[in-house]
């Protein structure tokens, strides 16, 4: 099948007249804000919102905020050739690819910043992480003032952050969240793991596998005693190779409150460290469903 060729835009300005000609034509828009290096998991994004608008846009930029003076921003990859034949054969219409200056010139000033759902596991050991996020994420939801925008739960609790920004600070667009795409050998997809070497990635997939029997013990068990679960498998984490556990936390899918018991949807959300790679992944757990299925057989 041929596709459409892709059109490739790095100014603002640019932005905006795409927009504008398309809300002229009726047409309906949705971005796809990403970092690049695209893979399956950015791809179901853009399958995905093509099911909610008529015009897909994707953003590929490298936000140098929500990095950490010791991560791996320079090292980030940037694949912008490949990219663009991948978003092209997913039947993306317009790649908005801006430059730093475009996003952060040399006076630019603001920061948007959202209180609660941003303490703690992804924030816990980068204080500015989400500050870089939802100031970049703010920015570009202005700029395309696109009809829906989607993020993954991958990064389950960027996705939260973002609704409730959205909510705050009434931006016309809708935010969908899509699913978490893993890899055929389980480990959830990221640009980050081509950092993992062969023997590293034997390592990784261990940790859907661990999260899995998280989420069975917590299904299954009339009174799972979520810490002592939690505390055996962050051991196990470490035995089987993992150079550090960042967090690995029961939460209120929804809130992201911490529990002690599991009488709402509730999400095992991890962050582990294979050599110098980070790893997010994370898994919904269903309350009660054990105990429902022993009551009806
Ligand atoms: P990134 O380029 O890592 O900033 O990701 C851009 C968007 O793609 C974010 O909304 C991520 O949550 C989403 N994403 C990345 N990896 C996956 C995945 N494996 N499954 C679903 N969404 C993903």
């Amino acid at each position: 099948m041929t596709h459409k060729s892709i059109k490739i835009i790095r100014t603002i300005k640019e932005l905006r007249e795409a927009v504008t000609s398309w809300r002229k034509e009726g047409q309906t828009i949705g971005l796809i804000p990403t970092m690049g290096a695209l893979h399956h998991g950015h791809l179901s994004l853009v399958k995905e919102i093509k099911q909610h608008t008529s015009r897909t846009i994707a953003s590929i930029f490298v936000n140098k905020k929500q990095f950490g003076p010791n991560e791996d921003f320079d090292l980030y990859p940037r694949t912008e050739e490949e990219d663009i034949k991948k978003l092209q054969s997913a039947g993306c219409d317009l790649l908005y690819a801006p430059s730093m200056d475009e996003i952060y010139p040399t006076d630019f000033s603001s920061t948007v910043s959202v209180a609660k759902l941003t303490e703690g596991l992804c924030a816990a050991d980068r204080e500015h992480f989400f500050d870089g996020i939802t100031t970049v994420v703010t920015k570009l939801l202005l700029q395309a003032l696109p009809d829906a925008a989607i993020f993954g739960e991958k990064d389950y609790q960027q996705l939260a952050v973002i609704k409730h920004l959205v909510k705050d600070l009434d931006i016309p667009t809708k935010i969908i969240g899509a699913k978490l795409i893993r890899d055929k050998d389980g480990l959830a997809s990221s640009s980050r793991n081509r950092y993992l070497s062969t023997g590293e990635r034997v390592t990784a997939i261990k940790l859907h596998k661990i999260l899995n029997k998280i989420v069975q013990k917590c299904e299954e068990e009339d009174s799972p005693d979520l810490d002592q679960i939690l505390i055996n498998a962050k051991q196990e984490l470490l035995s089987e190779g993992f150079d550090d556990v960042k967090y690995l936390e029961i939460r209120d899918a929804e809130t992201l409150e911490t529990i002690t018991k599991i009488d709402h949807p509730a999400r095992v959300i991890t962050a582990a460290v294979v050599g110098k790679t980070r790893l997010l992944d994370n898994m919904a757990i269903i309350p009660h469903k054990g105990l429902v299925n022993k009551r009806s057989t």
